[in-house]
């Protein structure tokens, strides 16, 4: 894929290799992965390939960053300061769009909003948003129960595919006895409850 649209001000390489000095090497794999899955659920959803490559490449871009440049980013940024009781599985998705924003120069909000969205979805989601979502959770290095019926279901419908992440992701939160973000249970009512 070349990028033609200039919503990356770079080549594919180029932001390719940004990503191999910030992210250890299990996790640049893992963003391939998702960029992948997110290119073959472009296409089969009628998304802009582009948009899901560099949204799929940068979701993760702020996973390795260490609390103290969350905090602060939440502090420069002017976010909700509720943000500051949560940790780094939140703060990599809405303090990371940001700091993609200002250290990379992207400023397309469909993209960010993937971002943005990619960990605990939200309850109006863009094409470009369920891409992130699902692929981040179906890409072909990830294993664990429930990885083949989301893969199928991600092939047929996108909606249910989102619908049957959401479930699982906070049934598996919840066996554990760990706490949900409020935004994930939104998702929850309206993706799995069907709630309008
Ligand atoms: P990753 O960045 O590729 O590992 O994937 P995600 O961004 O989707 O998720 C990051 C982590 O947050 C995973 O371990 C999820 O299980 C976890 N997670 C997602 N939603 C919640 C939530 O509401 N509460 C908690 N405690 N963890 C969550
Ligand atoms: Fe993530
Ligand atoms: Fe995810
Ligand atoms: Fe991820």
């Amino acid at each position: 894929i070349v990028y033609q649209e200039n919503i990356y001000p770079g080549t594919r390489a180029e932001l390719v290799a940004r990503l191999r000095e910030v992210l250890s090497d299990h996790r640049f794999q893992h963003v391939l992965g998702v960029e992948q899955a997110a290119i073959k659920l472009a296409k089969q959803n009628g998304c802009s390939v582009e948009k899901a490559s560099i949204a799929a490449l940068l979701h993760d871009y702020t996973k390795e960053r260490s609390a103290e440049d969350f905090i602060a980013a939440i502090k420069t940024y002017h976010l909700d300061p509720d943000l500051l009781r949560w940790g780094n599985f939140i703060w990599h998705g809405v303090v990371g769009a940001e700091m993609v924003k200002t250290e990379l120069h992207v400023t397309d909000e469909e993209i960010l909003n993937a971002i943005r969205r990619h960990t605990v979805g939200a309850v109006t989601m863009t094409t470009l948003d369920k891409i992130v979502y699902v692929a981040d959770y179906i890409e072909a290095g990830r294993s664990f129960p429930g990885v083949d019926q989301a893969r199928k279901l991600a092939a047929t419908n996108l909606d249910q595919a989102v619908s049957f992440e959401t479930k699982h992701t906070i049934q598996f939160l919840m066996e554990q006895n760990k706490p949900v973000y409020p935004q994930a249970i939104l998702t929850y009512n309206r993706w799995v409850a069907g709630k309008k």
